[in-house]
């Protein structure tokens, strides 16, 4: 038996849990995670010239381009850990117009699965409303796993606060943002049959053994499609 690539998309709102749930399925398909915000900031890093281009439109507070994000990705994903393997996108892509894009950049292979963390905006705005951050080095922390001494950074010293955005009104409003944006984005994957959608509500390791199962029956079922 050929291990096959698992090339996968997770979809979730702010609170959803969707990083460390990208995080749990790449280590179970022993896949990259790929995140658009590290890889940028691994793009800068690198100092190659696409690398230099990037650092010029985040310097100039321009937001970076799709082509240049496209770029990015097209580079990332020929590095030996993912070539072959697939990989796990976390908030990529962002619009029909990314997804487009991103097809072409795959073909002649295609996205196997992708995963929409299900999740009722109630829930995610106590979740956040309960989220406290450190004005110093950004740790989050939240009034059921406060620092140590409180409210001070367990790793900085700095001050423990809630930030003006997480509260409530700003939440919600950030939500229904989201919402619009991404219903184009999830009705284009649900019409191409690779949308996954799964219950998120949970701990963190209930909504990952769904999440695994969901994607291992969508890979099953395009076995016996193919
Ligand atoms: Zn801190």
């Amino acid at each position: 038996m050929t291990e096959r690539a698992v090339r996968l998309i997770v979809l979730g709102k702010q609170g959803s849990g969707k990083g460390t749930q990208c995080v749990r399925v790449a280590a179970h398909y022993g896949i990259p995670h790929i995140s658009t915000g590290d890889m940028l900031r691994a793009a800068v890093n690198s100092g190659s010239g696409l690398g230099a281009r990037v650092r010029a439109t985040m310097e100039a507070g321009e937001l970076v381009s799709d082509d240049i994000i496209l770029e990015v990705i097209r580079a990332r994903l020929s590095e030996p850990d993912a070539a072959g393997h697939g990989f796990v996108f976390d908030g990529f892509p962002r619009t029909v117009g990314q997804a487009d894009r991103l097809d072409e950049v795959l073909a002649p292979a295609a996205i196997d699965a992708v995963a929409s963390l299900e999740i009722p905006t109630e829930v995610v705005v106590a979740r956040i409303a309960q989220r406290r951050t450190c004005a110093s080095c950004g740790r989050v922390y939240s009034l059921t796993a406060p620092p140590r001494v409180q409210w001070v950074c367990d790793f900085c010293g700095g001050e423990v606060v809630q930030r003006a955005d997480d509260t409530e009104e700003a939440v919600a409003r950030r939500l229904a943002l989201y919402d619009t944006q991404t219903a184009p984005l999830t009705a284009r994957y649900r019409d191409l049959g690779a949308l996954v959608p799964v219950d998120a509500t949970g701990t963190v390791d209930e909504v990952a053994a769904r999440l695994i199962a969901a994607v291992d029956a969508r890979l099953a079922a395009d076995e016996v499609g193919a």
